[in-house]
């Protein structure tokens, strides 16, 4: 006999939804989570706290600088910034304390406390009030990922911030050097920009956001660059040094050229790294693929067979919707169901203004492994929609199979690129060609109506352009 069917770790996105859905399944089950609140990065120090921030600084923007073309006078747009932090805050506390109204309702036991495993049925939870040992038939690991650190760039979350520091910045910075040009980067890197500060980008590729289509991204960072953000691609930070108040960084270009600047802030958003210490998974037997990331198979199980892993801690994109899903499919797997996640119609997002938004492949990936592709294209300057709401940059591009039509791949940059793509989500899902989507109707006046001539433009028919 064990405490628990189901005992799960971490109560992020992959972790809560595990619980609830293990739950519904019948079985007995407890989520433990270290910090004090649930939700995990998603709803404390991520997806939600950083949209907050996009939010308010985009309506600043709006106030600040398009009401005129509207033809309303605004005399005195002011931030208060304490103000904008508390909003932010109310936000992250109704949805995590909404996740314990969940685990209530599904008589789901939460333990407070920082999980390590004994062996693999027993795992010990230590917190400031006891320590206790719990046993379970199943575990689900679903312990996130941490930002990663490089040692000649020694964060303090005070001059040198990770993402979570860069959420809670007490003052507006006069100037932001971002380190990496990832979403995480552009994103926090826009607030602040909008909100007042000089911010640079500095990434050492030769290109931001690598894993999206390259036209996308050549317009992403025009309409970057037409905001004021400053970027130094194929630079590399060698070293930062703590001055009293600022930061001094030195750069090295990709031909050996350095130079030196200072900055108020530093924004170190190289990438995350699986959450995996502590958890004394090797003494279990527990295998990785490369140095944090937990091996798993189809079925998400790990090396032992009753322990299973999901979200950050895994291989695959770091999201927390690929996180839900894989929580659904590996609780469902353990209930004897047979279900699965589609890898390729995970979709990706970057919540700048314009948006950027992906699914499939995109066009050096067709072009790479060899597959025939037609592509259609529409711009929202020939949408009405979008002209009605000053929304004009950035464009839908759809690939399809050249002789199926079957879409392969969809990029859209534009104001709501994110609520757009789920269309062609649903449609590469069903396995829809271009031509299912050209033969929806779509409402009038609708920025999705620039899907619909993108899709039409794959076969060279779009209306309006
Ligand atoms: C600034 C930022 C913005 C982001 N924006 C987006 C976005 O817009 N969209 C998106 O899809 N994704 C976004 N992400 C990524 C997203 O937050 C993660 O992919 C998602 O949270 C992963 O979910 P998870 O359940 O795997 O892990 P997590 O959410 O990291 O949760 C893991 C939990 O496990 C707990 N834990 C760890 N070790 C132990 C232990 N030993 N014992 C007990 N508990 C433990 C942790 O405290 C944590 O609460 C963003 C991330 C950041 C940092």
């Amino acid at each position: 006999m064990t405490d628990f069917d189901l005992v799960v770790i971490g109560a992020g996105p992959g972790g809560y939804v595990a619980a609830i859905r293990a739950s519904q399944l019948g079985m007995k089950v407890a989520c433990i989570e270290k910090e004090k609140t649930l939700g995990g990065t998603c709803l404390n120090i991520g997806c939600i706290p950083s949209k907050a921030l996009l939010n308010s600084s985009e309506k600043f923007i709006e106030l600040s600088q398009h009401a005129k073309e509207h033809g309303i006078q605004v005399n005195k747009v002011e931030i208060d910034l304490l103000k904008l932090m508390q909003r932010k805050e109310k936000i992250i506390k109704q949805l995590t304390t909404g996740i314990g109204f969940l685990f209530k309702k599904n008589k789901i036991t939460h333990i407070s406390g920082t999980a390590s495993f004994d062996d693999q049925n027993t795992i010990s939870v230590s917190s400031s009030d006891e320590d206790k040992k719990i046993t379970a038939k199943n575990f689900i690991i679903a312990t996130g990922s941490k930002p990663i650190e490089i040692p000649s760039i020694p964060v303090d979350e005070k001059q040198i911030v990770t993402s979570t520091g860069a959420l809670s910045l007490e003052s507006i910075p006069k100037s932001l050097l971002v380190i990496g040009g990832g979403y995480i980067g552009l994103e926090m890197g826009s607030v602040w920009a909008r909100l007042g500060s000089k911010v640079t980008v500095v990434e050492a590729l030769d290109r931001i956001v690598p894993t999206m289509d390259a036209e996308i991204v050549k317009e992403f960072l025009k309409s970057l660059k037409k905001q004021g953000l400053e970027f130094k691609l194929s630079h590399k930070v060698t070293s930062t040094k703590l001055n009293k108040n600022d930061v001094e960084v030195s750069m090295e270009s990709s031909d050996k050229k350095e130079i030196k600047e200072k900055y108020e802030i530093v924004l170190m958003s190289v990438g995350r790294k699986p959450n995996t210490e502590g958890l004394n998974l090797e003494s279990v037997g527990i295998k990785f693929t490369g140095k944090n990331t937990i091996e798993i198979n189809k079925e998400f199980k790990t090396s032992v067979d009753n322990i299973y892993a999901i979200g950050d801690v895994t291989l695959g994109p770091m999201l927390a919707h690929k996180a839900e899903e894989e929580a659904v499919a590996c609780v469902e797997i353990i209930n004897g169901q047979k279900t699965h996640v589609n890898y390729n119609l995970i979709p990706a997002i970057v919540y700048t203004d314009p948006e950027v938004a992906s699914v499939g492949k995109t066009e050096e990936q067709l072009k790479e492994s060899k597959v025939e592709y037609k592509v259609g294209k529409f711009p929202f300057m020939a949408n009405g929609r979008a002209l009605t709401t000053s929304t004009t940059d950035g464009f839908v591009k759809i690939l399809a199979d050249k002789k199926t039509d079957a879409i392969l791949g969809a990029h859209i940059i534009g104001h709501d690129a994110g609520q757009l793509i789920a269309e062609i989500v649903t449609a590469m899902e069903f396995g829809g060609s271009a031509e299912d989507i050209a033969r929806i109707c779509h409402a009038h006046p609708t920025t999705s109506e620039a899907v619909k001539e993108a899709a039409l433009s794959v076969d060279g028919r779009a209306i309006h352009i």
